[in-house]
């Protein structure tokens, strides 16, 4: 058995922030299943937001306003208050941690403007910020090598639960496909979000819901699931992003008869109202057959900024039009349609990163969860861009403090080993065994399809109904598919398999959520219910596993100082 003090799993900035502040005199690992720097934070393009000030005066009062408005009200407002008072502190402590960000003429730290912010709060390096902050993070990490040991290319199955006490969880080399016990007297989960349950998705190929299933599989509700957020410039077809940092600069989005067709949806913030708001415009100018050709397509538009302006601040999304489509973005339009991109939901914590169990704030005792995988919930139902960077730091940094603070007082716990390796092996074995008919990549391929039509940036309850059926039986043939490499070295299969698991089982939770939430709100919009109901939902829902199937509790929303108010930009 391996022991730890402490073991994170996921490697992005909340994994890695919170290896950072939990190292000091401790025995701590971190794991991931892909190279430390290869997790999807460093994809992030657009930015980090922090109330600065450099460009015009700002303060955290109005970025908690702009949050919880961005949110549509469902916001806890406490956690949020701490977490954009935090923000300041946390981008300079990045810059001292050696993050090269773009600076002013007078080189103070550039900020630029941003979907749903009424001021220019998003600090950014070009357009490759999450490179930059990951990889200033790793090499901390690196020079913290005596006290962090990482497990690269490692698989997380399961976390091992005691009642209400985590003491460790279940993983696998990828490269042997050993299986192992990591005994810990505290856990993070730092995995990311689950947009690949999606066909269109701007996430990255480990964004699969492991951390949230294995959360769910041992009792842990996940809270808010039904919010999605759908970014409205992901690459035609493909769902690659175009950040919002291109509008950001000043680029325009353009419908078939070439109108900005904004104005008509939220006139004072144009191209930069908030996420949820512009993909239901786009969607709806395509509905109406205003699309680029008369397809499901938009044009990005970023001629009028010129090519000295593009190639400071947006290099990245210049290439990745010309690699991926051979579009000069200098010469021509981008063609860009909603794209399947961030997980509101998650596992549910408290604001200091402590899992809990229930609306009462149970807690999970040694569990810490942090970044996209949570749901503490500073977001509500809907984030607002670059708050999400910000959130794997503030709340990485306050759940490996949590985890310090913890582990002072517990030792290690007794760990049926046996039984827990069992337990995977079985998995693997009933895998390897199975002679099944199903292709397990057919299986995927219609998850994501039907998740993409039946589930997307409009809801209603047949659709629903179809999509959640869909899901059943794709369960079911789950249970009889066929794998093609039945070897134990580098099996990239078989832990493509476990992850098709995971997405299937959170594909139902969030169409059942979706189903659930009769009312309209931030991400998630009912064509059946198209208003918000305060009286009947403003409340986070928590689905649980239960013997009978998932059953939906609620939990209260936190208000402090902004009450619920009607949302126009
Ligand atoms: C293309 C793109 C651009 C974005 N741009 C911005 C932006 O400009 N500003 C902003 O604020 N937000 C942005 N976001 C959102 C933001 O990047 C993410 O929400 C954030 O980086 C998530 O960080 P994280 O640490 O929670 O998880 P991730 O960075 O996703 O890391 C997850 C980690 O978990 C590990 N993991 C998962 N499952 C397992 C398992 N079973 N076993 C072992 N390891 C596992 C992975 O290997 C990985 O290391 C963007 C997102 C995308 C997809």
């Amino acid at each position: 058995m391996i022991k730890h003090d402490v073991v994170i799993v996921g490697s992005g900035l909340a994994g890695m922030r919170a290896a950072l502040e939990v190292c000091e005199g401790l025995d701590v690992a971190i794991l991931s299943k892909v190279y430390p720097s290869r997790s999807h934070s460093g994809a992030a393009q657009g930015g980090i937001a922090a109330s600065l000030g450099n460009s015009e005066p700002d303060s955290w009062e109005e970025h908690l306003y702009d949050t919880v408005k961005g949110g549509d009200f469902l916001n806890d407002q406490d956690a949020a208050e701490e977490y954009v008072k935090a923000a300041p502190r946390v981008i300079y402590e990045l810059e001292h941690f050696g993050c090269v960000f773009s600076r002013t003429p007078d080189g103070k730290i550039a900020q630029r403007s941003f979907g749903g912010h009424s001021k220019p709060r998003a600090c950014f390096s070009a357009d490759r910020t999450g490179h930059a902050i990951l990889h200033a993070l790793h090499e901390q990490l690196l020079k913290r090598s005596k006290s962090i040991k990482i497990y690269s290319e490692w698989y997380m199955h399961s976390l091992v639960l005691d009642g209400d006490r985590c003491n460790g969880i279940v993983v696998s080399d990828i490269r042997t496909g050993a299986v192992e016990v990591m005994q810990a007297r505290a856990v993070i989960f730092a995995t990311g979000g689950y947009g690949r349950v999606f066909n269109i998705t701007s996430n990255a190929f480990a964004s699969t819901a492991d951390g949230v299933m294995a959360a769910y599989r041992a009792g842990i509700p996940i809270e808010d699931a039904e919010f999605v957020q759908y970014h409205p410039s992901g690459l035609y077809r493909q769902g690659i992003l175009f950040s919002e940092a291109a509008r950001g600069e000043g680029g325009y989005l353009l419908n078939g008869e070439g109108e900005r067709f904004m104005e008509k949806y939220a006139p004072s913030r144009m191209e930069l109202a908030p996420r949820d708001i512009v993909a239901r415009a786009e969607q709806s100018e395509m509905d109406a057959g205003r699309g680029v050709d008369e397809k499901d397509i938009i044009h990005l538009d970023l001629r009028h900024l010129g090519e000295a302006r593009i190639m400071e601040r947006l290099p990245q999304i210049r290439q990745l039009g010309i690699d991926f489509i051979g579009v000069d973005c200098v010469k021509d339009p981008l063609p860009i349609q909603p794209t399947a991109h961030y997980s509101m939901g998650g596992i549910p914590t408290d604001k200091f990163g402590q899992v809990i169990f229930d609306a009462e704030g149970t807690h999970v005792r040694g569990f810490f969860a942090a970044g996209e995988c949570s749901c503490v919930s500073v977001h509500g139902a809907n984030r607002l861009g670059t708050n999400s960077l910000l959130e794997a730091v503030v709340f990485g940094e306050r759940a490996g403090r949590g985890a310090l603070e913890y582990v002072k007082t517990v030792g290690h716990a007794p760990v049926n080993e046996s039984h827990e390796k069992t337990k995977v092996l079985e998995q693997f074995e009933g895998i390897f065994q199975r002679d099944g008919k199903e292709s397990y990549n057919d299986i995927r391929k219609e998850m994501k399809t039907i998740m993409t039509e039946k589930c997307s940036v409009f809801r209603d309850e047949e659709q629903l109904k179809v999509c959640i059926d869909t899901i059943k039986k794709l369960q079911e043939r789950y249970k009889n598919g066929k794998i093609t490499d039945k070897g134990k070295l580098f099996n990239t299969e078989i832990y493509e398999i476990l992850e098709l698991g995971n997405m299937l089982g959170m594909a139902e939770i969030i169409a059942n959520g979706a189903l659930n939430r009769k009312e309209s709100r931030g991400g998630h919009y009912r064509t059946d219910y198209p208003k918000r109901d305060d009286e009947n939902f403003l409340k986070h829902s928590l689905t649980y596993k239960t013997d009978k199937g998932m059953e939906i509790k609620y939990k209260p929303v936190v208000i402090t100082k902004h009450q619920p108010a009607e949302r126009t930009y």
